[in-house]
């Protein structure tokens, strides 16, 4: 299904976008080294409870997870990636973390995702990584406008993450976004430009591009969720939802201090 909301919904799918921008905000700013995935969970929990949202997370029981999820973050620690689900682990110093967070608010969802390096060790093949998976989206919101197609969207992400040597997983990408949180159109995070479902006024897409060092390839987790790296590399995972406007794309996810 491919949803394109009216005018009418776009204020309650911004308010959706500003709501998962600032939890994601608030968590990267209290997250240090000590702090527990479990803590970060508690933490997102109150603050969606607060705004009068639901995480898409708590009862998503999709085929490939060991479902109901339970939790209302994802968090990932450095060879774990997608679906990182919150267990009793401490942070330390040097730790790339990955949360990836998805609310519904009045009816509408929003989905991002950010990684980072906790503590202040900057081990640079992290640093690296996660500023490609950043430049991807960047490239990916850049080439969305009215009339471009997925296929533009694909290959502006992945000319990035290959150009800089990553191998592109193309199992899990971004996804058209609405009343439910994983729609149609898939956005594969590479592929060719010119292809697929041509872009309107209305439709919001979550891009996401992410990636791992050396491998495309995912091993799940024992905890029946978590997707790691197949080799043990580290991984990192850049996401926004964003909103097809008549000249181009709106980034309904920023956090309140990166919004103009
Ligand atoms: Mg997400
Ligand atoms: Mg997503």
């Amino acid at each position: 299904m491919i949803e394109i909301m009216s005018p009418a919904q776009m204020p309650r799918a911004r308010a959706a976008g500003a709501l998962v921008g600032h939890v994601l905000q608030t968590l990267r700013e209290r997250v240090d080294v000590g702090t527990n995935l479990l803590e970060i969970d508690d933490w997102a929990r109150s603050m969606i409870d607060r705004a009068g949202a639901v995480s898409c997370y708590v009862d998503y029981a999709p085929s490939f997870g060991r479902g109901p999820f339970g939790h209302h973050v994802c968090t990932a620690v450095n060879d774990a990636v997608l679906h990182g689900l919150p267990h009793d682990r401490t942070l330390a110093d040097g730790d790339l973390l990955t949360l990836d967070l998805a609310v519904t608010l009045d009816g509408i969802a929003a989905d991002s995702a950010i990684s980072f390096v906790v503590g202040t060790a900057r081990p640079p093949g992290s640093v690296r990584l996660i500023a490609a998976t950043e430049r991807a989206l960047a490239a990916g919101i850049a080439a969305a406008r009215p009339g471009a197609r997925v296929g533009d969207l694909s290959h502006a992400i992945g000319t990035v993450l290959q150009d800089e040597g990553y191998p592109v997983n193309l199992e899990f990408g971004g996804h058209g976004i609405g009343t439910t949180m994983h729609q149609d159109p898939h956005v594969a995070n590479a592929g060719r430009p010119g292809r697929g479902y041509r872009l309107r006024p209305g439709l919001l897409l979550a891009l996401e591009p992410w990636a791992m060092v050396d491998t495309d390839e995912l091993v799940t987790d024992a905890d029946g969720w978590t997707l790691r790296s197949a080799t043990g590399c580290r991984t990192a995972h850049s996401e926004h939802t964003i909103a097809i406007t008549t000249d181009g794309a709106e980034v309904l996810t920023l956090p309140p201090g990166a919004r103009a």
